[in-house]
């Protein structure tokens, strides 16, 4: 197997660039700090704009079938490296062999995906007296700024469709998973020109300073819905473009007619995905009053049965750790906030704090109040609130009664009620009898505080653009 190099270094102008401070980045399965990455400065930063800002002239007028040629290029180069990536993805991210295959040959099918598409020039009148044209032009230099959770997923979100769009972009990691971002950066300039995509690693600031800075035109960020407050307070002084997608408190609606055996595994999954570090998983389980006991005892019955947790490198782990030791303190306030409340746990509920890694132990939380932080905050961390509901109107009321409206689920065998709920749900995405189903070509965003913009589809591409009319008279 190849093995990339263990120096990780930043891209700028197509060149490698370290610095003399480094920041760690942590192994979650043993806590050990592996690997250092540079610490860009604020002038380094400059350097990076200047690159993009040069580089954009030129991309912008590279035709579109040449722009979708290097985008194939990119692609390939990937898949040459997955092996590597899934390995680096797993050492940093902490999520097992499944998980890291998932998100990198998820994102090659990806970029070959978003590479077929284009926004053609719209003709809106063509008379004797006058044509009328809009067009999409390149919004310009886009600074990315993404989550540890799904590293390598969510940069291509933004990448793919800027660089086809006809931007530049500049790729800002999360400071807890940079590793993967930063070797996808460097393998990326053997097929784009230099300065059309870079990559910057270090803190937040570097964050701040992007969305401030006043060579960049947009911000695509990924991350909590807290940061995107700040992040679109920041980008108002230059008006610049941002799409948010942030946080979300998902609800998943059980109606009674459900074999609860049968449907476990795919809720057990719908919630505990990537160990519930997931913006996207179901983060409130209202389950119909008439079947609430079988399907938690169902649930309880298939994890002890088939689920385990430990390092991902372990051919038979289910779950990864949590991954870093801020995310591992917030999960386990609310592990405390449960006890603290006297709340039961039907599986789970106690942390083994000298465990080796940041391992937390699947767990299910048995009928808390509503009112409660375990089901009206986000977790982010494998801690299930299961609810219980009887009357249609209320469950529905419950499930909107949020400030998030990223996506919701309805499980069921009635169809006309699946469909009748879901149809009243206030989310980005509602999937019904079915949950995760993403594609380069279905639009992903979120309502309420959940987000601003969307990605994926053409509607995500035109985030990357301005339209611009033009009138002719003849
Ligand atoms: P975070 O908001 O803490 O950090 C996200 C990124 O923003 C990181 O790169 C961080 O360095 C940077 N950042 C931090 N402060 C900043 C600032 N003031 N200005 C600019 N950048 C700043 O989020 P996280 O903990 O990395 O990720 C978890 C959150 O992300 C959860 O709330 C989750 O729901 C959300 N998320 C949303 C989606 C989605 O598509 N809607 C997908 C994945 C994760």
């Amino acid at each position: 197997m190849m093995q990339f190099d263990t120096n990780y270094v930043m891209t700028i102008n197509g060149e490698a660039v370290v610095t003399k401070n480094t920041q760690p980045v942590y192994n979650p399965a043993t806590r050990a700090v592996f690997a250092e990455v540079p610490d860009a400065s604020k002038e380094l930063l400059d350097d990076t704009v200047r690159a993009a800002r040069q580089a954009l002239e030129p991309w912008r007028n590279t035709p579109v079938s040449q722009r979708q040629s290097a985008m194939e290029g990119f692609a390939d180069l990937l898949e040459a490296h997955s092996e590597e990536l899934m390995t680096l993805l797993t050492r940093e991210q902490g999520k097992p062999r499944a998980g890291a295959e998932f998100e990198v040959l998820g994102s090659v099918a990806w970029i070959r995906a978003i590479a077929t598409q284009s926004l053609p020039d719209e003709l809106v009148e063509e008379t004797d007296e006058r044509r009328v044209i809009t067009r999409f032009t390149p919004v310009g230099v886009v600074g990315a700024i993404v989550p540890w959770n799904f590293p390598i997923l969510l940069s291509i979100w933004k990448i793919a469709p800027a660089l086809m769009a006809g931007c530049t972009l500049i790729l800002k990691p999360s400071p807890y998973t940079p590793l993967c971002d930063l070797k996808m950066v460097e393998l990326a300039q053997q097929a784009f020109p230099p300065g059309v995509l870079s990559a910057v690693s270090g803190g937040d600031d570097l964050g701040k300073w992007i969305t401030s800075h006043p060579g960049i035109n947009k911000v695509a960020f990924t991350g909590s819905t807290e940061t995107g407050r700040h992040v679109m307070r920041s980008a108002a002084d230059t008006i610049k473009r941002v799409t948010l997608e942030l946080g979300g408190n998902d609800p998943a609606i059980v109606l009674p007619d459900v074999d609860a055996k049968a449907i476990a595994p795919e809720l057990f999954w719908a919630a505990f995905q990537n160990n519930a570090q997931f913006c996207n998983v179901s983060k409130r389980l209202y389950i119909h009053e008439d079947i609430y006991d079988e399907v938690r005892d169902a649930l309880v019955e298939f994890i002890e049965a088939n689920i385990k947790v430990g390092d991902g490198t372990l051919e038979d782990t289910d779950l990864g750790p949590i991954q870093n030791s801020m995310q591992y303190g917030k999960v386990k306030d609310y592990f405390a906030d449960c006890h603290a409340n006297g709340y039961k746990f039907a599986l789970g509920g106690k942390i083994d704090e000298n465990a080796k890694g940041w391992f937390v132990p699947v767990s299910l939380v048995d009928n808390p109040p509503e009112n409660s932080r375990i089901v009206q905050e986000e977790p982010f961390g494998p801690i299930l609130p299961l609810l219980k509901w009887s009357d249609e109107d209320d469950v529905i009321a419950r499930a909107n009664d949020t400030i998030y409206g990223l996506g919701a689920t309805v499980w069921g065998k009635d169809l006309n009620a699946v469909e009748r709920i879901g149809s009243q749900l206030e989310a980005g995405t509602v999937w019904l009898n079915e949950v995760h189903q993403y594609s380069p070509f279905q639009a992903f965003g979120g309502h309420k505080q959940s987000g601003l913009g969307c990605e994926n589809s053409l509607h995500g591409l035109m985030e990357y653009t301005n339209w611009q009319t033009t009138t002719l008279k003849k």
